[in-house]
């Protein structure tokens, strides 16, 4: 799996990584969850993304059982604070619940979910501290836009602004007006959320899938694996895409070798205009 420097931070981390949202908790569909996860492991897709909010903290006990079998710095496991506990005692309480949950000592990247109604300077300082404790390696946002992004930043005085996780796929890229070209000028990197639409994206038959078919064929690829090599083309930005079946893990994890030409990156801006700026979307 192809790596490449997170940020600033001096980390490199998985370009393909794995998301966790909505995958299933209990029963069989669980152990497939946790089959699939591992198998991504397994093929270098040790960027973990989940968050206190899925499946309300059991999506990070399923994970606890994933990573045990593995050595912890091989991994890159980021998960969230919600808002709502975004205060500075509040932030430090749910980074630990996180924790304990995973049976993990740290995280590598604590993030604020998306912006809230407590003050950011106070959760920016929370998530120093977590640094300076040991708690978490690197810190990020997610769900915020430039001016937000560079606000948050400014409130950090010890460590860089990681990251900061956004919607981004091929109906949805108005992240590329601003977020990731003030991310990039300020070391920060981009993860792509949600980077298929959730599945249901993009139609193979509609007009811009049979874009992505004629690039895929090309290439001796498939078009889900365009989308993802079509994403993370810009050196800061990495996607993390939820997979519960290995074959759709196996099929995402192969994206990493692939490399667009100039041609290729003109037939989707084609078929699937950037559009105008606009507020972010959040899912
Ligand atoms: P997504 O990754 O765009 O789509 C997930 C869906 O795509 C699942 O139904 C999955 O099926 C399917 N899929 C994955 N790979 C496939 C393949 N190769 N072929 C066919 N189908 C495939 O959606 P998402 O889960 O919303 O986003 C990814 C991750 O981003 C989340 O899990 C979460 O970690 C993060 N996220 C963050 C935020 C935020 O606010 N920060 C918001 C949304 C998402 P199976 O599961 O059945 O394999």
């Amino acid at each position: 799996m192809k790596k490449k420097p997170f940020g600033n931070t001096g980390v490199d981390v998985a370009v393909i990584g794995q998301g966790t949202w909505n995958v299933s908790e209990t029963g069989a569909r669980a152990n497939q969850a946790r089959s699939a996860i591992r198998c991504g492991i397994e093929l270098g897709m040790t960027h973990l993304d989940t968050a206190e909010m899925y499946g309300a903290g059991r999506v990070e006990e399923l994970l606890r059982d994933v990573i045990a079998g593995f050595p912890r710095e091989s991994l890159f496991i980021a998960t969230k604070v919600l808002p709502s506990n975004a205060r500075y005692a509040g932030t430090l309480a749910a980074a630990e619940r996180s924790l304990t949950r995973m049976g993990l000592e740290y995280v590598d990247l604590y993030m604020l979910h998306w912006p809230g109604d407590h003050p950011l300077e106070e959760t920016m300082r929370a998530l120093e501290r977590l640094v300076r404790d040991g708690k978490t390696r690197y810190v990020g946002v997610s769900n915020f836009d430039a001016d937000e992004m560079i606000e948050a930043a400014g409130y950090l005085n010890d460590v860089p602004l990681a990251c900061n996780q956004v919607l981004y796929h091929l109906n949805a890229r108005g992240v590329e007006h601003r977020v990731i070209p003030v991310a990039r000028e300020h070391g920060i990197a981009v993860v792509a959320y949600t980077p298929f639409g959730r599945g249901a994206f993009p139609g193979l038959k509609s007009a811009g899938g049979t874009a992505l078919e004629a690039i895929a064929r090309k290439h001796g690829a498939t078009p889900r694996q365009v989308i993802l090599a079509f994403l993370t083309r810009e050196n800061n930005v990495f996607t993390i895409p939820k997979a519960s079946h290995i074959e759709h893990v196996r099929e995402n994890a192969g994206a990493a070798d692939l490399t667009l030409d100039a041609h290729d990156v003109a037939a989707i801006d084609a078929a699937f205009p950037r559009g105008e700026p606009e507020a972010l979307g959040m899912l």
